[in-house]
C-alpha cells in the first residue's frame, strides 16, 4: 500500500532523506478519480529512474469558476489509493483546502497571452488556479521529474511556461492522452455522461482522427480542416462547440496554414459535461 499523508509536514518527513541524498522524485499532480490516464502517468513515472512516486490527490477549488463543477466533482479517495497501489506509486499526498489554503492565502500566479486562448477564454481564471496550485505542489514536493498529459494540453503548455519562466529546477514530461478501446479521450469527467451523451461524445476523436489524416495527407488549409471538424462534430445532436483550435502548438496563436507543427484542439459540451481534446499534426 502506498502511504496516504494529508499534510505537508508528514510528506517532508518522507521526502527530506531522498532530498539530502538527491535522489530523484517523480510527481504526478492529480484532481483524483483516477482512471487508466493517470496510471499511464504513474507508470512513466515509475520507469523514469525515479527512486519514488508521489501522487497528489486535490480538487483545486481556486481552478473552478462559480458555476462550474467543484461540487458535483467525483472523490473517491479510497479508489485512488488502490490504483495508486497497483500502479506501484509509493506515496499519495491528499491534503485538505485549508492546508493548501490556510487562512491569509492571498498570492497567486499568473500568465499573459496564452492562458488567455482555448479553453482560457471560454473559463476565465482558471489557469491562474491551476498555476498557483501547480507552483505550490512542485514548491512542496520538489520534484525532479513531473508527469503531465497532453490530454490538458494547453495546461501543459502553461506548466511548462512557467517552469521556464521561473527558473523551477526539474524537468517536466507531457505524455501522451490514454483513450477508451472506442476512442473517447479518459477523463475524470466521463463519469457524467449518460449513454447518449457517451455515444455522441465520440465525435471528438473522430474529427480529430479525420482532420489529423487530412493534415499528414497534405491538406494545409485551415479553413478547410475547421470545416471538416465542425461538421463532424455536427453529426452529434447535443455537441455545443465552446471552440475549435487550429494552433502554433507553443504560442497557441491561430496558424494560417498547416505546414509546420500544429495543434488541432477541441472542446465540445454534451448537456452539462465539457469534455476536451487534441492531436498535434507534426
Ligand atoms: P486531472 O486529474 O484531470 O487534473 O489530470 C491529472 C493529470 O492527468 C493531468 O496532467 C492530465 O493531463 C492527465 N490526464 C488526464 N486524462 C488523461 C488521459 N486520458 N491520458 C493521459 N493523461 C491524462
Amino acid at each position: 500500500m502506498p502511504k496516504v499523508v494529508h499534510t505537508v509536514a508528514e510528506l517532508h518527513k518522507i521526502l527530506q532523506p531522498l532530498w539530502r541524498k538527491g535522489e530523484p522524485v517523480g510527481f504526478v499532480p492529480t484532481m483524483g478519480a483516477l482512471h487508466a490516464g493517470h496510471v499511464s502517468l504513474m507508470k512513466l513515472s515509475r520507469a523514469g529512474g525515479n527512486v519514488l512516486t508521489v501522487v497528489s490527490v486535490f480538487v483545486n477549488p481556486l481552478q473552478f469558476a462559480p458555476g462550474e463543477d467543484y461540487d458535483e466533482y467525483p472523490r473517491d479517495l479510497g479508489g485512488d489509493v488502490k490504483v495508486a497501489r497497483d500502479a506501484g506509486v509509493e506515496v499519495v499526498f491528499a491534503p485538505s483546502v485549508a492546508e493548501m489554503y490556510p487562512r491569509g492565502f492571498v498570492t497567486w500566479t499568473d500568465q499573459d497571452k496564452i492562458t488567455e486562448k482555448l479553453c482560457g477564454e471560454h473559463r476565465p481564471g482558471h489557469f491562474r488556479g491551476v498555476l498557483t496550485v501547480v507552483l505550490k505542489l512542485l514548491n512542496i514536493v520538489r520534484p525532479n521529474n513531473a508527469y503531465f498529459g497532453q490530454k490538458d494540453y494547453q495546461q501543459s503548455v502553461v506548466i511548462q511556461r512557467m517552469v521556464t519562466d521561473l527558473n523551477l529546477d526539474m524537468k517536466v514530461h507531457v505524455c501522451p492522452i490514454i483513450r477508451e478501446a472506442d476512442g473517447l479521450a479518459m477523463s475524470s469527467r466521463n463519469v457524467y455522461l449518460g449513454p447518449k451523451h457517451r455515444t455522441e461524445a465520440l465525435v471528438l476523436h473522430q474529427a480529430l482522427v479525420r482532420v489529423h489524416e487530412l493534415a499528414t495527407g497534405g491538406e494545409r488549409s485551415v479553413k478547410k480542416l475547421y470545416g471538416e471538424v465542425k461538421r463532424i462534430i455536427g453529426q452529434a445532436k447535443s455537441a455545443k462547440i465552446d471552440y475549435i483550435a487550429i494552433v502554433h502548438p507553443e504560442t497557441l496563436e491561430d496558424v494560417n496554414d498547416v505546414s509546420g507543427r500544429t495543434l488541432i484542439a477541441v472542446a465540445v459540451r454534451f448537456g452539462k459535461t465539457r469534455l476536451i481534446d487534441n492531436v498535434l499534426v507534426e
